[in-house]
């Protein structure tokens, strides 16, 4: 039989990038061949994890194009997570889409079986379908997001709603999820005609053009909601996830996404040292970060909960260190670690020892714990987070909110007070209810491991989607 060769294209995000690269090795290690289109500053996040695969006699490759200039955009800027302040979003959105002609260039020379593109490049299923070739998109959240945000998009059940606090349901989903003004995202409301609502909207047309979407998620998690997808919203999808599993060993958890500015070895040693489910992990995903103020109320919330810890920080002033409690870290010593920079998350989430998480509930974080069997605070500022943070807490019941009423772009508000802080994360690691969240968790994890074995959902739909390209019936 020929070999399948499919093309990942994954928006420069680590959010993105990191599941991306997961599924390509999944495929790669199913018998296809994956490549990989990045760009020239991106491909070093990529290499280590191809070359691995190639080693275990697999079939990867990385194609480059090059990242285009903008004026206004820094030279080294080819990744989101370099993006500092609103302004430089759109500016790189823009380059995005100049990437258009040296995508069909590769897609002319190479003709593979299949696209799988990211959702921030809509012109990319016009493009693959110029020389026949079929595209599957990539959104990288879950069902329940997808689902959430298509019944607030199609029937804007806010469209009265005066202040941010104002609170609605949305329609048609199987659970009753009420979700306040402020916490939806801003394009479907109030800020319609920015680049990044209209490149919105050309995801959505073009996803209605594509073959079809692969899911980072696995039925048992959200059943009805992937029902709801296939079923109501009519969308063809396969869910092949939890994609962060298909790294078992120390050195692939280790390295994922960046080198890790922690010693995995010592971060683990730390953690050998204390009880089962003793230590909270506090990570807000790959591009969030908060100002000094917030900081502040989240080291004094944590030393008032009394709870052991495992922090990774990033600040928007990155050189100060202003927030730090006076004599902290000499009073946290042995109770808390603090990270500086990015953090072995799945590696740390997956020791023992780990028994909380408080998470931005980016997906990839939120399945990252699920997968490990954590209760989760959840602490969203934009994206669908908010629509993560409620199937967290109202329909998996894993989870405590700290309270975020309100979307920001890029860093959190910092209004969140210590009490908050103190409050959510002694609810999720004491008491009986906590024992009943955790014993949820534990459940969920074994159904996500389950899901990706041979015979599981997960591995199922995989094969069902690798027979359809090979058989050209998707
Ligand atoms: N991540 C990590 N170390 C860090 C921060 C993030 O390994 O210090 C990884 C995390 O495991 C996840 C990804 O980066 O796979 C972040 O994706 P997510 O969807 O959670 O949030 P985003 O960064 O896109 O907001």
């Amino acid at each position: 039989m020929v070999e399948l060769e499919v093309f990942f294209f994954p928006a420069m995000a680590p959010g993105h990038m990191i599941p991306i690269l997961d599924m390509a090795k999944l495929f790669a290690s199913r018998g296809v061949h994956s490549t990989i289109i990045t760009t020239p500053l991106n491909a070093p996040a990529f290499a280590k994890g191809v070359e691995k695969s190639n080693d275990s006699g697999f079939h990867m490759s990385i194609k480059i194009v090059e990242f285009p200039k903008v004026s206004g955009l820094p030279e080294d800027c080819e990744n989101a997570d370099q993006i500092t302040s609103p302004a430089m979003l759109p500016l790189f959105i823009r380059a995005t889409m100049m990437l258009e002609e040296q995508v069909e260039q590769l897609l002319g020379e190479y003709r593979p079986n299949c696209l799988v593109a990211d959702m921030f490049f809509p012109w990319a299923v016009d493009s693959a379908a110029k020389f026949d070739i079929p595209t599957l998109i990539f959104h990288g959240t879950s069902f329940f997001a997808s689902c959430a945000n298509e019944q607030v998009r199609l029937h804007e059940p806010f469209k009265n709603l005066k202040n941010e606090s104002d609170d609605f349901i949305i329609p048609n989903l199987p659970h009753k999820v009420k979700l306040c003004l402020g916490q939806i995202p801003p394009q479907h409301h109030q800020e319609k005609d920015t680049v990044f609502a209209k490149m919105l909207i050309a995801a959505k047309e073009s996803e209605m053009k594509s073959n079809g979407v692969i899911v980072n998620s696995f039925y048992e998690l959200e059943p009805d909601y992937a029902d709801h997808y296939r079923n109501v919203l009519n969308r063809r999808a396969w869910h092949i996830g939890p994609l962060s599993l298909c790294n078992r060993t120390f050195e692939e958890k280790a390295q994922r996404g960046k080198l890790s500015t922690a010693n995995g070895d010592e971060c683990l040693k730390w953690l050998d040292s204390k009880s089962p489910d003793s230590v909270l992990y506090i990570c807000f995903g790959s591009v969030s970060k908060f100002p000094s103020h917030q900081l502040h109320e989240i080291a004094m919330g944590l030393e008032a909960s009394g709870q052991q810890f495992i922090w990774v920080v990033r600040k928007s002033d990155e050189k100060s260190e202003d927030w730090m409690p006076e004599g902290f870290e000499k009073r946290m010593k042995g109770k808390g670690l603090i990270i500086r920079g990015w953090a072995p998350q799945v590696l740390l989430l997956d020791h023992e020892t780990i028994g909380g998480f408080v998470t931005h509930c980016g997906w990839n974080s939120t399945l990252e714990g699920i997968s490990a069997g954590v209760p989760m605070v959840t602490w969203p500022s934009f994206a669908e987070q908010f629509y993560n943070e409620k199937l967290i807490t109202d329909v998996l019941r894993i989870g405590v909110s700290v309270g975020v009423k309100k979307w920001v772009i890029l860093s959190g508000h910092g209004n969140i007070k210590r009490d908050a802080v103190e409050s959510a994360v002694r609810s999720i690691m004491v008491g009986d209810e906590a024992e009943e969240r955790r014993k949820r968790c534990k459940k969920l994890k074994e159904m996500a491991r389950k899901a990706v074995e041979e015979g599981g959902s997960s591995h199922s739909d995989l094969n069902a989607l690798i027979q359809g390209l090979t058989l050209r019936q998707i």
